[in-house]
C-alpha cells in the first residue's frame, strides 16, 4: 500500500485567503536577479499572495 495521493487528490490553498486558483506572473519587480523569474501567486484579485518562484524556464518557453 501506498499512502502516495493521486494529483486531482491535492487540494493546494492560499495561505492567507483559502482559495484554490493561482497564477504565475513574470515578475519585473525583483531586485538582484540575472535571470527573469517567474511568481506563483494567488488569482484572487485582492489578494495575490506569492505562494511560490519558478525559474522563467519552468513556465514559459524562451
Ligand atoms: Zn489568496
Amino acid at each position: 500500500m501506498t499512502d502516495i495521493k493521486m494529483n486531482d487528490e491535492w487540494k493546494p490553498k492560499c495561505p492567507r485567503c483559502r482559495q484554490m486558483n493561482f497564477v504565475t506572473v513574470l515578475d519585473k519587480y525583483m531586485k538582484n536577479t540575472d535571470k527573469d523569474i517567474a511568481l506563483v501567486i494567488c488569482a484572487n484579485e485582492e489578494c495575490q499572495t506569492v505562494v511560490g518562484a519558478l525559474p522563467y524556464e519552468a513556465v514559459w518557453d524562451q
